[in-house]
């Protein structure tokens, strides 16, 4: 069998502006990276009109397993499908970040047939958006240090100092260091640490930016730490934004790639799914909509999260709405929350996948109670999938009025997708306005509580004396107006990753609390959250490699 990279080589791309004027963007708005990468220059100041611009798909999926749910697959070939169905459509996802390419996870660009390309340059540097990011994000850094260095006029305490320095890498040697060592001349000594490029605020801020003005007002709006008398203090107070945005003015630019089968693929910004909103760029998606009749996009992890953000926190700041969604899940990742092991899932077990299947109705609950949106569950189809098995998922979701359709794009490409493209537009044309589970004007709690009750089904919310203080000052600061943005582990509705299924009758603890003024949200940590991962014991670093001609090998 072919791995990803051997299939994508295989494919002989078009060149970019053959796919941009497909769509209808003509060269004069293209800025080329090479024959098969380009930025778009779109008038980002245009108003999204509904009924001028193409229809939205949200594509979210069950709560993550080892199995594997393939989210971004199926996105990349429903837009596939949706083009062989004869529909004018285009994929809007995130830009993978080099941490894990190198780690573990497998391509961020898809899988199989469905692919975005060229994956090698997109899952390396692409068009350099990170870069740009991670620079932007330290020159703040350098200029936090560099004003106490000379005297502090704005009586910053370095102990509490919140901005991070950044760096596209997983590298857990970096998550605490003490640094300005070595007497006066070199700055001041302080505990410090670094973050994962798409873990940093500028990356949500990045990906929630509607024009580079706006993009500028929010990175003034950063809140880097506090004064020595527990004031905030913000990069408009350092003068560090009009830098920042230059260093980001090309790099908000959407970028504009194909799939396998020359679809247009909008590969745009990439912040975590937990401590950010996991979503694409609101530039990159809007565009898509100003050219495209139908957008495919994804937000990461589960409905309880990516999907969650999308509504709350997406939709709300851009009103980018979805007309129709899509839940993934699989047979195997069902049979996981059935409480089988990994090594028994190429059996048929109906009672594993009875045992599971509250998760995923747990997750069409959300997506049609909770946000009031239609939806359809794509089975991303494996070869050890049972007719029994799928009957069972069928059965059950149309007790619930939600159609089940098999997804073959991993292997088949768009032709795998049809009958999928053909549901997500009946529903889609028939349209849906989404409803906020909050509204900015309760308290930072209620907010908290009413994400609890009706997304994860759980009980309440228990703070610790920590996050309690925490809140009752940026309410008093004035920042209690702003959604909130849950770092909670994807695996389990709860907060304890173990809990798999449809857990009840649990309550969820924020440990602390975030304030990401900049991006306009207010993080709550529950449990542990990474912001930068380390690699494992055999990274995939160690077979990737590049032959004499530039061909890279082994990337998954
Ligand atoms: P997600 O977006 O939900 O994290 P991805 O689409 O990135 O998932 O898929 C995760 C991994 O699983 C990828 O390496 C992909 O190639 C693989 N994969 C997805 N669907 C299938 C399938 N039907 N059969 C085999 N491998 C698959
Ligand atoms: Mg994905």
């Amino acid at each position: 069998m072919k791995s990803d990279v051997e299939i994508a080589q295989c494919i002989t791309m078009k060149p970019i502006e053959k796919v941009a004027e497909k769509m209808g963007v003509g060269r004069s708005k293209l800025e080329l990276y090479g024959d098969y990468k380009a930025k778009i220059n779109e008038d980002q100041n245009k108003k999204i009109e509904h009924e001028e611009s193409g229809k939205l798909i949200l594509m979210t999926g069950i709560s993550p397993t080892p199995a594997g749910e393939g989210k971004t697959t199926t996105s990349i070939g429903l837009a596939d499908a949706l083009q062989k169905i004869g529909k004018n459509a285009a994929v809007a996802i995130r830009e993978p970040s080099v941490g894990p390419v190198f780690g573990m996870k497998g391509g961020a660009a898809g899988g199989g047939y469905s692919q975005v390309v060229p994956m090698e340059d997109i899952n390396l540097h692409f068009t350099g958006d990170f870069h740009a990011i991670s620079a932007a994000n330290n020159l703040l850094a350098a200029i936090i240090d560099n004003h106490i260095h000379h005297g502090n006029p704005l009586n910053i305490d370095p102990r509490n100092i919140k901005w991070k320095r950044v760096l596209d890498m997983n590298d857990r040697q970096l998550r605490h260091v003490v640094e300005g060592l070595h007497g006066k001349a070199n700055g001041t000594p302080r505990e410090d640490g670094f973050e994962i490029t798409v873990a940093s605020e500028i990356m949500a801020i990045f990906c929630l930016a509607k024009t580079l003005e706006d993009l500028k007002e929010k990175l003034k709006k950063i809140v880097i730490g506090y004064t020595k008398d527990d004031a905030p203090v913000t990069a408009g107070q350092l003068k560090a934004h009009g830098a920042m945005a230059a260093l980001l003015k090309d790099a908000i630019k959407p970028n504009l790639v194909q799939t396998l089968e020359h679809t247009p693929a909008f590969v745009h910004g990439g912040p975590f799914a937990n401590i950010a909103h996991g979503c694409n760029s609101i530039q990159a998606t809007k565009t898509a909509l100003n050219y495209a009749d139908y957008v495919v996009t994804e937000a990461g992890f589960g409905a309880d999260l990516g999907a969650e953000k999308f509504i709350n926190i997406k939709y709300r700041l851009s009103g980018l709405r979805p007309s129709s969604t899509v839940v993934v899940a699989t047979v195997r990742a069902l049979k996981l929350h059935g409480g089988i092991s990994k090594t028994e899932l190429e059996k048929e077990n109906l009672q594993a996948l009875e045992k599971g299947l509250p998760n995923l109705l747990q997750h069409l609950d959300i997506m049609q109670e909770t946000f009031g949106v239609s939806t359809v569950v794509a089975i991303n189809k494996f070869p050890t999938d049972s007719e029994a098995e799928l009957k069972k998922i069928e059965e059950k979701c149309r007790e619930q009025g939600v159609e089940v359709v098999l997804s073959d794009v991993w292997a088949n490409g768009g032709s795998g997708g049809k009958e999928l493209a053909q549901e997500v537009v009946r529903l889609a044309d028939r349209g849906s306005q989404p409803m906020f589970t909050y509204d900015l004007e309760d308290s930072i709690l209620e907010k908290i509580e009413k994400i609890v009750q009706k997304v994860y089904g759980g009980k309440g919310v228990e703070l610790t004396g920590i996050a309690e203080k925490e809140i009752g000052k940026l309410e008093a600061l004035g920042y209690g107006d702003l959604p909130v943005c849950m770092a909670k582990t994807p695996y389990s509705f709860s907060d304890d990753p173990t809990k798999i299924g449809r857990p009840s009758d649990f309550e969820i603890t924020i440990r602390d609390v975030k304030l990401s003024a900049g991006a306009g949200f207010i993080v709550m940590l529950t449990g542990n959250i990474m912001t930068m991962p380390g690699l494992p014991k055999s990274p995939s670093a160690e077979s990737i490699d590049v032959d004499e001609d530039g061909k890279i090998v082994g990337l998954f």
